[in-house]
Order: C-alpha cells, then sequence, then structure tokens
C-alpha cells in the first residue's frame, strides 16, 4: 500500500491514517455482526442495540490492530528506525517501518512483540469479561474483543513472509546461518506457501457451503501469497543489483538545451518516445530543471512554439537526484519512495546522466543474460 490514506491524528509522532478500504470494511463486519453474529449468539436485543454493538465492536477491533502496530512501531523507534505512519486497510493495519532491521536481533523483537501485544489485549478482555456478566451487550462486545484478538495473535504469528511470524522466522534462519538472503528467502517461499494453503482451504470452505466465511479465507491467502511472491521477487532483483552503482546503468546521452528554447524546438531535438524520455535545461550554463513527457502534455500543441522549456521544467530544488557512486539498488528504492521513473544523476561538475526505471531493467536483463 503505497497511497496513503485520511489522516486522523498522531501518536509518538507517527502519523495514523485511515485507507478509503478500512470504511467498506468496518461497514461490512458491523453488519456482518449486528444482521448475524450476535442475533445468533446472544438472541433478545433490539435492532439499534445489535447495530450499536455491531458499530462499536468493528471499530474497537481496529483500536485493537492500532495498538498492535503502535507496538511494532515504538519498538521500531527503540532501535532508532523511523515510522513515519501506520495506516489502517481492508486486512487490519501496516506500519510503515523506513527500513529494513540492521541485525536479526531487532527484527526479531520488533516482529514478535505485535503478537504478544494481541495476546495481551485478548487477556485483558478476557479478564474484564466478568465485570459485565449482567449487562449482555458489553458482555457479547468484551467476549468478542477477547477473541477476535487471540485469532489475530494465532494469525499473525503463521511462520511466512510478511506476516509476524515470517518475520520472527526471517530473524531465526538469519541469525543461525548469519545470511539475509537465504533468509529472507526461506520467510518469502514459507509465505507463499501459507498463502497457497488458505486458498485452497477457503475455497474448500466456499465449495461446501460456507461461502462467507471461504471467499474472505481465500482473499487474505491471495494476499499473503503475492506479498511474499514481491517480496522474492525483490530479493532476486536486489541480489542481481548487488555491487552495482548507479553509474554502470544510468543513460549518458540525454537531450540538454537552454531555458529559452521553445518546447517545439526541444521536441524537434529528440525529446520523443524512440530517442529521449527527458531534457535537462540549463540556465546561464549550468543545469536548472528537467523535462519530462508529462511537462510538454500539459501544454496545447498550438503553444509549442511559443513556450519556453523553461516555463515546464521541474526545478532540480524540487527534484530527487542521486550519485553515480550510489548503489543501484538504493537508487531503485529512492525511485519507489518518491514515486518518480527516473533520477538525474549529478556529481560536483553538473548532470552526468538520467537514470530511469527503464535503464535499470535493461541493464537488469544483462546481468540476467550474463549470470544464465
Ligand atoms: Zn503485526
Amino acid at each position: 500500500m503505497s497511497r496513503h490514506g485520511i489522516p486522523i491524528g498522531r501518536i509518538y509522532g507517527i502519523s495514523i491514517d485511515l485507507d478509503f478500504s478500512w470504511f467498506l470494511i468496518v461497514g461490512l463486519l458491523a453488519w456482518m455482526l449486528a444482521d448475524s453474529y450476535f442475533p445468533t449468539e446472544f438472541p433478545g436485543w433490539t435492532p439499534s442495540q445489535y447495530w450499536l454493538i455491531g458499530v462499536v465492536t468493528a471499530v474497537m477491533l481496529f483500536v485493537s490492530v492500532l495498538i498492535h502496530e503502535l507496538a511494532h512501531s515504538v519498538v521500531a523507534q527503540h532501535y532508532g528506525i523511523p515510522v513515519p505512519r501506520i495506516t489502517l486497510f481492508l486486512f487490519g493495519g501496516v506500519s510503515q517501518i523506513a527500513s529494513e532491521p540492521p541485525a536479526p536481533g531487532e527484527e526479531f523483537w520488533i516482529a514478535f512483540v505485535g503478537p504478544v501485544t494481541s495476546i495481551a489485549l485478548a487477556a485483558f478482555f478476557w479478564e474484564i469479561e466478568p465485570l459485565f456478566a449482567n449487562g449482555q451487550p458489553v458482555y457479547a462486545l468484551v467476549t468478542y474483543l477477547a477473541l477476535i484478538n487471540l485469532i489475530l495473535a494465532l494469525f499473525n504469528l503463521i511462520p511466512g513472509f510478511p506476516l509476524d511470524g515470517g518475520r520472527v522466522f526471517r530473524a531465526i534462519v538469519w541469525r543461525a546461518t548469519r545470511n539475509y538472503h537465504r533468509a529472507t528467502v526461506a520467510a518469502g517461499v514459507s509465505g507463499r506457501f501459507f498463502g497457497f494453503v488458505m486458498i485452497f482451504y477457503g475455497v474448500w470452505r466456499a465449495l461446501t457451503g460456507d461461502i462467507g466465511d471461504g471467499i474472505w479465507i481465500a482473499l487474505i491467502g491471495w494476499f499473503l501469497e503475492s506479498a511474499a511472491g514481491s517480496q522474492l521477487q525483490q530479493e532476486t532483483v536486489k541480489t542481481l543489483l548487488d555491487g552495482h552503482r548507479v553509474i554502470d546503468a544510468m543513460e549518458r546521452n540525454f537531450v540538454q538545451v537552454p531555458g529559452y528554447v521553445s518546447v517545439q524546438d526541444l521536441v524537434d531535438q529528440g525529446l520523443t518516445p524512440a530517442k529521449s524520455r527527458f531534457a535537462i535545461v540549463t540556465a546561464s550554463g549550468a543545469p536548472a530543471g528537467m523535462v519530462t513527457f508529462s511537462g510538454i502534455r500539459e501544454v496545447p500543441r498550438q503553444d509549442w512554439p511559443s513556450t519556453p522549456a523553461s516555463q515546464i521544467m521541474i526545478p532540480f530544488q524540487e527534484l530527487a537526484t542521486t550519485q553515480p557512486d550510489t548503489v543501484l539498488w538504493s537508487a531503485l528504492e529512492k525511485m519507489g519512495r518518491d514515486g518518480v521513473n527516473q533520477l538525474p544523476v549529478l556529481d560536483a561538475n553538473g548532470v552526468v546522466g538520467v537514470l530511469s526505471r527503464e535503464d535499470i531493467v535493461h541493464y537488469l536483463s544483462g546481468l540476467r543474460a550474463i549470470a544464465a
């Protein structure tokens, strides 16, 4: 989930965001609880009581998820890893921990504290349950929260990436083998395995009559499988790119024009999909900014001859850039973080090249051909 949701507040300096899918799932969950779960388990309430407790339970479930995520985040911050935000979405919550933990011990504790927190919450609701034995709706709420936090803890302990249990598993393999790459692959393969198990189990449940739960379990399995799969793919790319630098893959031929040149001349000079995807714009000889196709698209064609390139360039102050000796993998990560497709490559003398995702893909296929 790279897109951010609606920020609702900050805790320990961490922005708490609600993704749009969150509203969907809280609505669905409240409806399921009010319409079927509570009426079956606790007959005799009024419809408005079912709905009230249904909505409160659904929101409290996400408060539990938020506390679980906060536990991860606080431990990560304790190890000096920044956590800009926690996003609550369709499948629960996700803490955006800025970087991978540098050592297995840190990874172990950041991951393990989540399920431990959920177990503590289950125990807490379990303990206070008898206090509400006479007030049935609150009793129902507390019982449900005790159960669901226990299920959350157990589910998250499944030893497959990207679940907490998968990270704990990776930390243990990492410590044992002293090989981060091998540990990541093991946790990824395990995550895909458990994802497939859940998909098959969900489909089987759906086919044998329990359609709602079946589809839900299969969906979570699919989410797990694809997240583990992309982690594995990322690991392959990272291994291939290991030891290679921006200078190895960057494009050295790019169009460079002074700022007064018109958009029409810029296109005529080679800023076309066939030749170059970007142009560097200079002001009194020094690089000032970059023009890409999206900048050109904003200008109506009849205005091309009268619009100077400097008007549609993105100034360097606003651009993410990189250096020739930066590790290629970090440059790729930077593009992902900033949501850009190319980075101008700067050294002390100015722009020496441009690195795009296409350049990296191209370079990768070359590396793969050599490795094969
Ligand atoms: Zn967790």
